[in-house]
């Protein structure tokens, strides 16, 4: 596809996340439907190209278990990336409108997500770096993928010096400052899975209610990798000036969604908590031993300790998910 702006026909919106939005469109000329995802850059011309390029290698991504590309093209400011639709949408929004998720579907969406990272890395050496509920995708025909992966250094880095949101995933290596490696990744799926199995963000239920804290959510700017250091080397930074600009405020109030039960935790609060506490379970004796010590297995805080994607595809929790009958097309069915 040689993809234009003016060739696409917005259809319906698609959802909203903190680097911009998502629309279903058609491609006029060829009469495909496309997820078309706009994603506002501040970048220089050339680094806007450079991102181009590198978004390039997108084409070559090609498994059932990832979200597949059309194409990018910039639209200034912005940079339009074009992809499959997955018409039930990602898997935050399922569990906000049926509930907590089966635990065999979520042994399904274990095994997607590992098929596709191992993928991503085995192939391309690519490490995906956003796992989160909103990054797995679904459709009606009961496939499960995963998008949003760290292609492009350079959309990485332009995107991160703006953003807060996605630290809540992020393991208590990369919080300290470590490089980003496939592990990395294992702990968000852990942290994922719980909270598609408990229908809740499983850090939400904190002791602690500082408004003074949460007031830093919106000038704190971590995730470029590996300039954060470590949390005791956080420097707060000044309160940015009243005109600072309703994006930003959008981004906050998204960050202020670590609620649960009028309690409240703070970026730097839940960031803390990850390091210095042992790690979310899954809730004992509701769930089958063998999904709670998979997801324990994820979660080790030791990055050393913990294992690759492709090591889990052996774990026996997901072996069972790989010789199940279920059916995840009928289960899409429900909603
Ligand atoms: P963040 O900005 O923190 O990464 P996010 O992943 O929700 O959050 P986007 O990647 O912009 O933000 O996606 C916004 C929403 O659009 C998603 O939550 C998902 O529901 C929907 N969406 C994204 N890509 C597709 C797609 N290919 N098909 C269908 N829906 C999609
Ligand atoms: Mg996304």
């Amino acid at each position: 596809y040689d993809l234009r702006n003016e060739d696409l026909k917005d259809l319906q919106e698609l959802g909203q996340g903190n680097g911009g939005s998502v629309k279903k469109v058609e491609h006029i000329p060829t009469g495909t439907i496309m997820a078309k995802k706009i994603v506002l850059i501040d970048a220089k011309p050339s680094v806007r190209k450079q991102i181009l390029r590198e978004l390039h290698i997108m084409h070559e991504c090609n498994s059932r278990y990832i979200v597949s590309f059309y194409g990018a093209y910039l639209a200034d400011p912005n940079i339009c990336i074009c992809m499959e639709v997955m018409d039930k949408g990602s898997l935050d929004g399922i569990y906000k409108k049926i509930g907590a998720i089966d635990i065999d579907i979520v042994g399904q969406v274990a095994l997607a997500v590992l098929e596709g990272l191992t993928y991503l890395y085995d192939v391309h050496r690519i490490i995906h770096r956003d796992i989160k509920p909103s990054n797995m995708l679904c459709n009606s025909k009961g496939e499960i993928k995963i998008c949003d992966f760290g292609v492009s250094g350079e959309l990485i880095n332009s995107i991160a010096d703006t953003f807060v949101g996605t630290s809540t995933y992020m393991s208590p290596e990369r919080i300290q400052g470590a490089q980003y490696t496939v592990k990395s990744d294992v702990w968000s799926l852990g942290i994922s899975l719980i909270e598609l199995a408990l229908g809740r963000f499983p850090f939400a239920e904190s002791e602690a209610d500082d408004s003074d804290l949460s007031d830093l959510e919106g000038t704190l700017s971590p995730a470029r990798p590996g300039s954060m250091g470590s949390i005791a080397a956080l420097s707060l930074p000044p309160r940015p000036p009243k005109s600072a600009s309703s994006k930003k405020d959008k981004r906050k109030s998204k960050g202020v969604s670590l609620q649960g039960g009028g309690m409240t935790m703070s970026i730097l609060e839940l960031l803390q908590h990850i390091v210095n506490e042992p790690a979310p379970k899954l809730t004992e004796g509701r769930f089958p031993v063998m999904a709670e010590s998979f997801i324990d297995c994820c979660l080790l805080k030791d990055p050393d300790a913990r294992k690759t994607p492709k090591e889990l595809l052996d774990y026996p929790w997901i072996e069972q998910a790989k010789s199940s009958t279920i059916d995840i097309e009928a289960w899409t069915q429900t909603f």
